[in-house]
């Protein structure tokens, strides 16, 4: 029982657009997308936040969010109010032999070992039920996931990019633990129509089977 709930803990399933690049392209699409975020959100923030997420992150915010103390341990958890450390880097990354919506072997290809090997036996056992999966983004640097905040903040503006983006050391992609998924023809990938589809219903019933979680349902 306990080895089942740590493996429901461990690694997260993301599937929707909360954490990704695409941005809201509607208003309907943004308020979606404002409802599924709960957790993909950051801790409240003063207009003083505004120009200094970074020491936010490391020192000012002290009070409000805590730094996790084992951000290797496999039932880490990632969220507004428990961030990873700045310099966190997964030591056991590893490329998923699953395939993705891209080609390169680039750093969103990467995840954990033991993510990655769960993984795979998810992809082969949804084939097996005849749905096919494709990885879209799985393991994001804190570097990166800076780079992707700010350059939304420039484009949208600070509130509106904590609507869809979580700030440096929020994200679960950074625990090289989490993944965002979508069917192999890359069709809503990281966005909220994916909910409806027979991939994410297949998901949804099995993925727990393989030790993921689905974090962001809708
Ligand atoms: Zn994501």
């Amino acid at each position: 029982m306990r080895y089942f709930f740590t493996f429901i803990v461990v690694f997260s399933l993301l599937f929707v657009s909360a954490c990704t690049k695409e941005k809201p392209n509607s208003h309907s699409q943004l308020q979606k997308k404002s409802q599924n975020q709960k957790t993909h959100e950051n801790p409240q923030s003063s207009q003083k936040d505004l120009h200094n997420i970074e020491k936010m992150n490391v020192s000012k915010n002290r009070n409000a969010v805590k730094t996790v103390a084992q951000p290797s341990a496999v039932n880490v958890l990632v969220n507004k109010k428990y961030f990873l450390p700045k310099n966190y880097v997964p030591k056991d990354l590893v490329y998923p032999t699953v395939s993705f919506i891209f080609k390169e072997k680039i750093e969103k290809r990467k995840m954990r070992k033991e993510a990655a090997l769960a993984l795979n036996k998810l992809f082969t056992g949804a084939k097996k039920d005849k749905i096919y999966l494709s990885g879209v983004s799985a393991y994001r640097s804190y570097v990166t996931q800076k780079a992707v905040f700010n350059r939304y903040v420039k484009e949208d503006g600070y509130e509106n990019a904590r609507k869809y983006s979580a700030l440096p050391g929020s994200s679960e992609h950074q625990t090289g633990l989490a993944i965002d998924v979508s069917s192999s023809t890359g069709k809503c990938a990281a966005q909220s129509c994916f909910a409806n589809t027979k991939e994410a219903k297949w998901l949804q019933s099995k993925s727990t089977n393989y030790g993921f979680i689905i974090r962001y349902p809708k």
